[in-house]
């Protein structure tokens, strides 16, 4: 019996340990906490965005689409998810910003679509920051999204940031991470829609410019191109766009870029 019981305890503390060292890696490689996803459906209320084929609106398109996005990250189980507006109700640039950064959320993804005079112009594009657009259309593109600009969200916190140099080494950390978040949205939207990939570009917009966490702009097709509008307006093409950008989402949740952000996060969260 006493053996019996010898055994049964090693066994057990067997287990244990393998429990323990099971934990540990799962607390090494799970993040700390569920992942902060701030998700923004571009105008709405008097700001209709651009209006297309039918009198497609945008704002209506970006709304449904974000909706569905915020739906599906949640149900993964990985995200907290927010949106800077749930109805057709018009949210200034500067308050979306604010409803990321007050949240400290980790990403930011904005959701449009785009627009242009020449009607064969069709596709997805996605966006990350940069001071100098990446060419002529990104630099017009700019300037329609920009159209209820702003001052910077809080004016004061922005001359600290630029005056520092661990302000410019975020900065460009951050860039990078946007850059990374960017591309695997542009290529999930490739691989899992049937819209025309226009890649990956870079232009001064608001929303990318003012949000602290690594952030994105999908400008998810045209709603000036046929095609584009009608695949916007149809509830199972957003499915198939929100299922994409979920799950490109997802892919980038898991890249090494963004562990080692949620690392370094919970570690300054643990120095404050
Ligand atoms: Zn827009």
């Amino acid at each position: 019996m006493r053996r019996y019981f010898a055994s049964r305890i090693r066994f057990g503390l067997a287990r244990a340990a393998g429990a323990a060292v099971l934990v540990a890696v799962f607390a090494a490689a799970a993040p700390p906490r569920k992942i902060r996803v701030l998700v923004d459906p571009g105008h709405g209320g008097k700001d209709a965005g651009a209006i297309g084929w039918k009198r497609t609106k945008e704002k209506d398109v970006n709304l449904r689409t974000a909706l569905d996005l915020a739906k599906r990250l949640r149900e993964t189980g990985l995200f907290d998810v927010r949106l800077t507006r749930t109805k057709d109700v018009f949210v200034t640039l500067p308050n979306r910003c604010r409803l990321a950064n007050d949240w400290k959320a980790d990403l930011f993804v904005s959701i449009h679509a785009n627009y242009a005079h020449d009607r064969r112009e069709k596709g997805a594009e996605v966006y990350f920051l940069s001071d100098h657009a990446s060419d002529p259309e990104a630099a017009r593109l700019a300037e329609v999204e920009n159209a209820a600009d702003a001052g910077p969200p809080d004016p004061s916190r922005d001359g600290e940031v630029a005056q520092s140099i661990l302000g410019v080494m975020a900065r460009t950390e951050n860039l990078n991470r946007s850059s990374k978040l960017a591309a695997t949205l542009a290529l999930a939207l490739k691989k899992k829609t049937t819209l025309s990939s226009r890649g990956v570009k870079q232009a001064s917009l608001y929303v990318l410019h003012w949000t602290d966490a690594p952030a994105a702009l999908v400008e998810m097709g045209f709603v000036s191109n046929r095609k584009d509008a009608a695949r916007l307006r149809s509830a199972s093409f957003r499915n198939k766009i929100a299922k994409a950008l979920a799950s490109g989402i997802v892919e980038y949740a898991r890249s090494k870029e963004f562990v080692e952000q949620m690392r370094q996060g919970s570690m300054t969260a643990g120095t404050q």
